[in-house]
Order: C-alpha cells, then structure tokens, then sequence
C-alpha cells in the first residue's frame, strides 16, 4: 500500500481522507496556505507545509507548489479531493510524469468528460439518453437558435467548461436566446477561460438524481445506487438524499445500467457520478459526470457500507475492486444537509469569521464531517460550506425525524450559518412526502 499520501485540499474534504489514510495505516501530508496555518487539516495530518499566499491560485491551484511538496516529503500519491485541482487533467498528468500516484482517473479520462459537450457526444455515440439539444458544441447565435427552433423552447444555454451550478442561462423565446448567448459566452471567458458553449432542452421541475461510480484498473465497474440531489438553489445542491423517493426498482436498474455504460465508454476507472435530469413524466437524460469524489458520498457510504474514500486509494494503488454489483447491496435511508457560514437573510451572503461557541450533534447513526470548531476562525477566502450533517435511518420517515433532531441541536455562534433555513426545508409537508424537483427552494421557500 502507499507508504504516504499528500492530499492537495482543506477544509472537511482534506480531514475526511486524513482520516481514511490513518485508519489503512497509511502517513499524511497536509498542505496549507498563510490563511490555513490553524486549519484542523494544517494540525491533524503527520506533516503539513504552508505552499503559499491565502488566495487559491497561489496556493491550492499551485501545481509546481504542490508537486515540490510531495518530493520533498516522499509522499507517493496525492489525494485532489474535491474542488480546486481535482477535475484538472493536467494535474493528474504532471502527477503521473513525477511518479505520484493521482488517486483519480488519468487526465485523459477527465478530459473526455470535462467538456461537458463534447460528453453528450460521447454518450450519444454509445446510445445513453441525453437531453435533445445540439449535438456537440454551438458556435454562434445562429446556430443557436437553429437548434432552440427544433427542439421547442425553453432551452439552456451551458458553459462546456461550467460547473458548480455556473455559466447557465435558461431562454424562453429567440429574443432571449439571443440576449443570453451572449452574455452567458462572455461569463464563460471571464470564469473557466473558455467560452465553448452548447445548448439543451430545459427541463422543466425535473429530479436531479445521480450514480456513484466504483470502477478499478481491470474494467470492473459498478454503481453503488442513486443520491437524490433536487434540492438545489441556484443550481447548487442544498440537501442530499439516498435512496431517492422518486425512482422504483426498474427505474435504478435502468439508470444505474445507463450509468455503468456511460463509465466504461471510457474506460474510465477511480470514483465517479454520473448525473442525470429524471423529467415529471420519468424519462431520464445523462447530463454530465464528475470525474471525482463528491460533496455528497456520504449518503452512499451510509446506505451501502462501503467507504469511498479508502475505495478510490485502494482503485488508484492497483488493488481489484473485488466484489460485483450483485454483492452491492442499498439498506436504510442516508440524509446530507449542507451546513454554510453564511446568511440567508440577506442572500445566502458569506458570513465567515470566529466561531465563539460550537456544539456539533451526535448519537447513533449521526455524522458530522466539518473541520470546524470552537475558537477557529473561518477565513474569506474559500468555499462557504463549514459542515455536513448526514444521518442514517431504516427507512426515509425515521431518517427525516433523526434529522430534525440532530439539526435542532446543531448551534454554531459567532458567524450566521444556514441551520435555520435546512430547518425549515426539511420540515416542509412537501420535503416530508418526498414530492420536491430542482425548483423547489425558488418557488417553495420565503426566501
Ligand atoms: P454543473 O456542472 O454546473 O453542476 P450541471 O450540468 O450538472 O451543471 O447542472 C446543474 C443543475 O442545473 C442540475 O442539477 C439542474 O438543476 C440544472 N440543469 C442543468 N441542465 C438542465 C436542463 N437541461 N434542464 C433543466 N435543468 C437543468
């Protein structure tokens, strides 16, 4: 096994894999910016070395930094976690050419899903549903509107290079199409430097539901069930569930067939999602997959047993995967509530700052993965999301009454946070049957 491992993030992400490594043995090297010196990854790893300034690029997106850090603490592998450097196939390749093991897929792999139109054309070839709109990329407006007037509108116009809910613009007739192409190409310049942009049938209040992959060196691929990710503002996950309410048996053996297919159309190995839209009449449409661990595995590891992360260090060290998808078995009921430090008052604004008091719930089948705690200063500089309650339950009622309680008892003081808001969702009669999609929040929620 790897004798150590540098795991190339902060944050909860980077303690969850601390803690996978120390519990398979294994030594960890933490690296951390001037923002992050008393980051609970910065104390709890074996080693840590500060790579650079508390802004991301001359830290955590610092290859050259990063690569130097794991020669001169002989670590043999890198962990990217999630975020920052992760879906970075250049990365994954510098990582190969120095002889660390990335645990992830090649860099070839990330590209041949990154572009998220080249992907649909991809699994249009291997017979995966997508959602109708072009084919590949759209290059100008005309064709734009081209594609929008044989697909019916509305339609969305989305980033090739986009993720994390941004670079999308929903148009409902020509004159928006052409309003929005614009504006929506020029985002994509400003953030992901390329502004390739491709179009899709907007689906309305449709189910966000998505496979976790498992796929070792050898060709062996599995899917470990669905997480329901429709609760959703602005296009970012909010609240994750496993199993979904929405789908049936034939339903997941379909999807999770659709999911496995997408991955071996690329050989791909390491963990994966692949994302689909579920439409109110039950058709499903691939939307993209993520060549990475996500926010949200938590649900799954409750629901099946199998631990993700120690998974994709055993994948990336060359070990088989060892069991078949008949061996996976989905028992009980798995809730994540995302936990932010910031303020929903005044729109879901940062609100990061000093923690004066933190009291995090417990009990059984009750998990909190944050890397928060009382005295700790949460820096401006990254991502808002301080924690994630996840709670397990035989089935979705008890697992919705375990969550009740363990986010009533969840006080963080000193900074504003999101509990009361999940609060709310989660005791909303439509959260409560299980009747929510995608617009949810929006049209749902005095916001
Ligand atoms: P990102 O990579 O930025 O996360 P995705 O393509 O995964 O973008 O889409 C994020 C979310 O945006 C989806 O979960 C869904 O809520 C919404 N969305 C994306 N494509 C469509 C579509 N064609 N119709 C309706 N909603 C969509």
């Amino acid at each position: 096994m790897f004798h150590k491992i540098l795991i190339a993030n902060r944050g909860e992400i980077a303690v969850r894999i601390i803690r996978a490594c120390r519990e398979m043995g294994i030594e960890t090297v933490a690296i951390y910016s001037e923002a992050d010196k008393e980051a609970l990854h910065t104390q709890l790893a074996d080693e840590a070395i500060c790579i650079g300034k508390a802004t991301a690029k001359d830290s955590y997106l610092d290859i050259k930094r990063i690569i130097s850090a794991a020669i001169i603490t002989g670590a043999n592998a890198i962990h990217p976690g999630f975020g920052f450097l992760s879906e970075n196939s250049h990365f994954s390749s510098v990582c190969e050419e120095c002889n660390i093991t990335f645990i992830g897929p090649t860099g070839d792999m990330m590209d041949k899903m990154g572009n998220k139109s080249q992907a649909r054309e991809t699994m249009i070839a291997h017979h995966i549903p997508v959602v109708p709109g072009s084919e590949g990329a759209v290059s100008h407006v005309e064709e734009g509107l081209e594609v929008a007037a044989s697909i019916g509108y509305p339609v969305i116009i989305k980033a090739s290079a986009g993720g994390g809910g941004r670079g999308m613009r929903i148009a409902r007739n020509s004159d928006e199409l052409v309003h929005s192409f614009e504006t929506a190409s020029s985002e994509a310049r400003n953030a992901f430097g390329d502004d390739t942009m491709y179009i899709e049938k907007y689906v309305e209040n449709p189910r966000h539901i998505e496979f976790q992959i498992l796929a070792d060196n050898y060709g062996n691929t599995v899917h470990l069930g669905e997480r329901d990710c429709s609760m959703q503002r602005r296009h970012q996950k909010v609240l994750e569930e496993s199993p979904s309410a929405a789908i049936d048996d034939e339903l997941r053996t379909a999807m999770g067939d659709a999911a496995v297919k997408a991955a071996k159309a690329i050989q791909y190995r390491n963990a994966g999602t692949v994302e689909f839209l579920l439409s109110a009449s039950g058709e499903f449409y691939f939307i993209e997959m993520n060549t990475r661990i996500q926010v949200e595995h938590p649900v799954t590891e409750m629901v099946t047993g199998i631990d993700l992360i120690k998974e994709q260090i055993r994948i990336a060290y060359g070990e088989p995967l060892g069991y078949t998808q008949e061996d996976v078995k989905i028992q009980g009921h798995a809730i994540e509530c995302r936990i932010n430090a910031e303020d929903p008052s005044k729109g879901f604004r940062p609100s990061p700052g000093m923690i004066d008091f933190l009291h995090m719930p417990s009990g059984k089948d009750i998990r909190v993965d944050s890397a928060i705690y009382a005295g700790y200063s949460i820096p401006p500089y990254y991502d808002s999301m301080i924690a994630k309650l996840i709670v397990f339950d035989e089935n979705r009622e008890k697992a919705i009454a375990k969550l009740n309680s363990a986010v009533g008892e969840f006080i963080v003081k000193g900074i504003k946070t999101n509990l009361d808001f999940q609060y709310t969702l989660i005791n909303h009669p439509k959260f409560v049957k299980g009747e929510y999609d995608t617009s949810f929040i929006e049209k749902s929620m005095v916001l």
